[in-house]
């Protein structure tokens, strides 16, 4: 009876494809501090709704990022109705120095 190797009966190894976007997701994402808010470019899929929720109009969507403009209340609702929790409110600069959170 003819033998068989290993080989043959496993056949060719497995090769596993890393793609691009499963790369990706391992690098750091991209935070972006301004004034009060805190932005995470990767995160945000640039639906518009902080923009139209802000209360003061502090927030434009312009060049492929959300910044914060001007008269920013700290009111929360950008990042309460966030879907995709890419922004927040940052600490007080004094209440950041105090816990140690920057
Ligand atoms: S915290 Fe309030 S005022 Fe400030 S950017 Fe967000 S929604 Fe606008
Ligand atoms: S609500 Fe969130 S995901 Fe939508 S544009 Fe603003 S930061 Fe980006």
């Amino acid at each position: 009876m003819a033998t068989r190797d290993a080989a043959e009966l496993l056949g060719d190894p497995a090769i596993t494809t890393v793609y691009a976007a499963e790369k990706r997701v391992h690098l750091d994402p991209t935070i972006v501090d301004y004034v009060n808010i805190r932005w995470v470019d990767e995160w945000c899929k640039r639906c518009n709704i902080c923009v139209e929720i802000c209360p003061k109009d502090s927030l434009l969507l312009t060049h492929d990022a959300i910044i914060e403009a001007t008269d920013c209340i700290r009111c929360g609702l950008c990042e309460r109705y966030c879907p995709d929790l890419a922004i927040e409110v940052l600490p007080k600069r004094d209440e950041a120095a105090s816990t140690g959170r920057a």
